[in-house]
């Protein structure tokens, strides 16, 4: 059987994306690809669908653009709430209670940013051309950022820092993708297609977490990588509607159980500014969904996450 030819430009962007975001596996994703020989595709426009990836036979990955603008959009709203309150969160003290964030100086203007993104999501799906899609503000749509500031010594520092966080999002789903491919050509795929899903996370997560240390001993590049990862995650929540984010489908663990299972594994200290992001995107998704918010309390960032997440899934039952 023919092989299908992927893209070559696309291909080329996500060789350069990995080795940006991964440079400490670069000899281990060439050997990859020499091995599994992936083609890279973008789906056509279709209104009516999100998908972050998906495999077809077993060397086609095929990406959809109208998911990667939302999750470009939603990196650079993602950044934008770490800088409003990082520093208020900061000065708290134990125990961290849902007070933490929603007293935030800049929560009111943080939530409207976020449900400015979530309020347009049903909007994305199902437009009929993805150019169509109104940009928040203060989020640079994908060609017109990278047309006007292809050098990145002249972006500032917060689009630099935001451009960063949407790359390693989309390396994670890519490199999820890149082990679904995997599995399919050395004939590993679990039974349970469910199972399938966490190993490619955890593939992942692994590939961008566990050798760090060879190309940097600065603790901040590792969270980074985590932000980039929690915020690939909450990509899929806020995709979905409420109703189904502790349903599982027939491919697909709940949105829920992929969330949890990807922060427990998160090796990264309990304040670490990813799980400060990660609160706050889950309190920004809870208020635009108007869900009640109970009073938790958490002697760390990262407990209070893991209760925050609890909430989320009793809100959809
Ligand atoms: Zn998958």
């Amino acid at each position: 059987m023919e092989k299908t030819k992927g893209d070559a430009n696309l291909a080329r962007a996500v060789d350069l994306l990995i080795q940006n975001v991964v440079p400490e596996r670069k000899e281990e994703w060439n050997k990859l690809k020499q091995q599994y020989e992936p083609q890279f595709l973008f789906d056509a426009d279709n209104p009516g669908r999100f998908f972050m990836g998906k495999i077809i036979g077993d060397n086609v990955v095929i990406f959809s653009a109208r998911t990667l603008d939302v999750i470009w959009a939603f990196g650079f709203t993602a950044w934008r709430m770490l800088e409003a309150n990082a520093a208020a969160l900061f000065q708290q003290v134990p125990p961290y209670t849902l007070g933490t964030f929603v007293k935030l100086p800049d929560q009111a203007n943080m939530d409207e940013a976020v449900a400015d993104i979530i309020g347009n999501v049903d909007y994305i799906r199902c437009a009929p051309y993805i150019q169509s899609f109104v940009w928040p503000d203060g989020v640079p749509r994908v060609d017109e950022f990278l047309a006007r500031v292809d050098d990145p010594t002249k972006r500032t520092k917060e689009e630099q820092a935001a451009y960063d966080l949407t790359c390693m999002g989309m390396a994670f789903i890519l490199l999820h993708e890149m082990q679904h491919l995997i599995l399919e050509k050395d004939r590993k795929k679990p039974a349970n297609p469910h199972e399938e899903e966490y190993a490619c996370d955890r593939f992942a997560l692994e590939y961008l977490m566990k050798h760090i240390d060879l190309t940097s001993a600065d603790p901040r590049v590792l969270s980074k990588r985590a932000m980039g990862i929690v915020s690939a995650m909450f990509v899929l929540l806020a995709l979905d509607i409420p109703a189904v984010w502790a349903s599982p489908g027939p491919e697909h663990p709940s949105a829920i159980g992929r969330v949890q299972a990807v922060i427990r594994e998160l090796d990264i200290p309990d304040y670490d500014l990813a799980w400060i992001l990660l609160g706050s995107l889950l309190v920004g998704l809870l208020r635009h969904h108007k869900s009640i918010l109970p009073d938790l309390f958490a002697s760390t960032p990262k407990g209070l996450c893991h209760q925050l997440i609890e909430r989320v899934g009793t809100v959809s039952k």
